[in-house]
C-alpha cells in the first residue's frame, strides 16, 4: 500500500500493559473493519505507538480484504488535501475520495485544531462513512476533550465510538521491546546495558528505539564491544534530553489527578469543591517544585487562574505539610513517583 509503511505491523508490536486495551482493539478492528469498535481513537503521548497501531490495522486490511479502499494520512496531510481542493475547485473529487473508503485512518487529529474549515469538511466525511458503517479510526496525543479548539459537534463524533490510551510502558515492557528489535536483527548487546537504556529511557519507545539503534551503529563501526560505561557515554544526550523533556505539567496533572481518583479536566475545572481543591493545590506545588514554570504559568496551565492563585496554592500545601504529618510524605512520595517513571 502507498501511503503505509509495512513496517508497522501487529506482529512487530510488542504488546504490555499499558498498551493492551489499544492493541487489542486495533486488532478485533483489522479483523472486522466497520463492524466492531466504530469509530475507533487511539490517543497517548509521543512515541507510544500511536502511528504505529493505526498503520498495522491498515496493513491487516490490506493484506486480508482484497480491494478494501484504505486511506491512511495525517491530519496535516488531509488538511493540505482539502485546502489544495478548494483552491484548485476540485472539492468533488476531493469528497470522492474520502467519502467513499471502506477504512479512514487519520493520524495526529490534535493538529486540526484551530483549523475550523477542515473540521467542517471533516465532520462531513465522518458522517458519510458512518452512515455506510465504514471503518473509521483516529489518533491523538491526548484525550479529545483536552483539544481547546476543536468544535464540539466533531469532538462529540470522535467520542462516539471507542476511545482508548497508550500509556508509557513499564519497565518490563520496555525490555520486551528492546529484546523483540534485538531478535529481529539478530544483535545482541549485554544485559547490563539492556537494563541501563531502560531504566534512563522510560516514557517514549522512540528514545528506547534510538538508544538501542545507537549502541548497535557504535558496536559495528566502532567495533568495540558495548560496556556500561560505553553505553553511559554514547546515550548521554538521549538520557539528558529525555529527561528534560519528560517532566511536563500534563504528566504531573495526570499522576495527581489518579492518585485521587479524580480527572486532570476536574483538576482543571473551576470547581472548589475540597475534595478537588485540594489535589488541585497539590498538583500546582508540585509543578513549581520540579519544573522551571512560572508560577503565570503554571495557573494557565490550569483552566487560566491568576499567578496569585499559584503563590496561595504554594503557600498552604507548605502550610499544611508542617501542620499535618501526613502531607508530607504524601507529597513527597508523588514527587518520587512522577520523577521515577520519568527518569
Ligand atoms: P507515536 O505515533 O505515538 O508518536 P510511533 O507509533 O511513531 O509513536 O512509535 C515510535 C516508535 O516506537 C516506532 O518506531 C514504533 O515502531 C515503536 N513502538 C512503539 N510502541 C511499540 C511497541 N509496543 N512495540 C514495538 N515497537 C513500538
Ligand atoms: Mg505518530
Amino acid at each position: 500500500h502507498p501511503s503505509l509503511n509495512q513496517r508497522y505491523t501487529f506482529d512487530n508490536f510488542v504488546i504490555g500493559e499499558n498498551n493492551n486495551f489499544a492493541a487489542n482493539a486495533a486488532l478485533a478492528i483489522s479483523k472486522n473493519p466497520g463492524t466492531a469498535y466504530n469509530p475507533c481513537l487511539v490517543y497517548g503521548g509521543v512515541g507510544l505507538g500511536k502511528t504505529h497501531l493505526i498503520q498495522s490495522i491498515g496493513n491487516t486490511v490490506y493484506q486480508d480484504i482484497d480491494n478494501a479502499k484504505i486511506i491512511f494520512v495525517s491530519a496535516e496531510e488531509f488538511t493540505n488535501d482539502f485546502l489544495n481542493a478548494l483552491r484548485e475547485k476540485q472539492t468533488a473529487q476531493f469528497k470522492n475520495k474520502y467519502r467513499y473508503a471502506d477504512v479512514l485512518l487519520i493520524d495526529d487529529i490534535h493538529f486540526l485544531q484551530g483549523k475550523e474549515e477542515t473540521q467542517e469538511e471533516l465532520f462531513h466525511t465522518f458522517n458519510a462513512l458512518y452512515e455506510a458503517n465504514k471503518q473509521m479510526v483516529f489518533t491523538c496525543d491526548r484525550p479529545v476533550s483536552e483539544l481547546r479548539q476543536l468544535k464540539d459537534r466533531l469532538r462529540n463524533r470522535f467520542e462516539r465510538g471507542l476511545n482508548v490510551d497508550l500509556k508509557p510502558p513499564s519497565f518490563e515492557t520496555r525490555l520486551a521491546i528492546l529484546q523483540k528489535k534485538l531478535e529481529q536483527s539478530n544483535r545482541n548487546i549485554p544485559e547490563s546495558v539492556l537494563n541501563l537504556i531502560c531504566s534512563n529511557v522510560t516514557t517514549n519507545v522512540r528514545d528506547l528505539e534510538k538508544a538501542l539503534t545507537r549502541i548497535l551503529a557504535y558496536a559495528e563501526l566502532v567495533g568495540k564491544d558495548i560496556t556500561e560505561e560505553v553505553a553511559r557515554q554514547q546515550l548521554k544526550d538521549i538520557f539528558v534530553t529525555h529527561h528534560q523533556a519528560s517532566i511536563n505539567i500534563d504528566f504531573i496533572q495526570r499522576a495527581v489527578a489518579d492518585y485521587f481518583n479524580l480527572t486532570t479536566n476536574e483538576l482543571k475545572s473551576k470547581k472548589r469543591t475540597a475534595a478537588i481543591a485540594f489535589p488541585r493545590q497539590v498538583a500546582m506545588y508540585i509543578a513549581r517544585q520540579i519544573t522551571e514554570l512560572s508560577t503565570t504559568e503554571v495557573g494557565l496551565e490550569f483552566g487560566g487562574r491568576d499567578h496569585t492563585t499559584v503563590m496561595y496554592a504554594c503557600q498552604k500545601i507548605e502550610n499544611k505539610m508542617k501542620s499535618d504529618s501526613t502531607i508530607e510524605p504524601m507529597v513527597k512520595r508523588l514527587i518520587r513517583d512522577i520523577r521515577e517513571s520519568n527518569a
